[in-house]
């Protein structure tokens, strides 16, 4: 499977997560809420990292401000290099080289 096509795999799993997580609040409060709540976290966290790594094989830069890590996006393009963004923190992160 190529990367875009796990990209789109791993979307499709966000969107079931989702509804998972909106039928969730038809459960009672209580024990099962809980332990739903507990389990549809620790996939999101999953996916969050399986989209980090799919974003760094594509080039992206990270940031680690939170965990999992924030995905950088390009800002700038510069003559010698782009400069990304993190659109958490906003912390900027230059891949500027100097002219040889
Ligand atoms: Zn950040």
């Amino acid at each position: 499977m190529d990367i875009l096509s796990l990209k789109a795999a791993l979307d499709l799993g966000k969107k079931a997560l989702e509804i998972v997580r909106q039928t969730k609040e038809l459960l009672p409060n209580g024990k099962e809420k809980d332990t739903a709540k507990i389990v549809i976290n620790e996939a999101d966290t999953a996916f969050k990292l399986a989209e980090s790594k799919i974003a760094q094989d594509l080039g992206y830069q990270l940031c680690r401000c939170t965990w999992p890590p924030q995905i950088m996006l390009s800002i700038e393009q510069e003559k010698y290099g782009e400069k990304f963004q993190c659109p958490k923190c906003k912390s900027i992160l230059s891949s500027e080289m100097p002219p040889l």
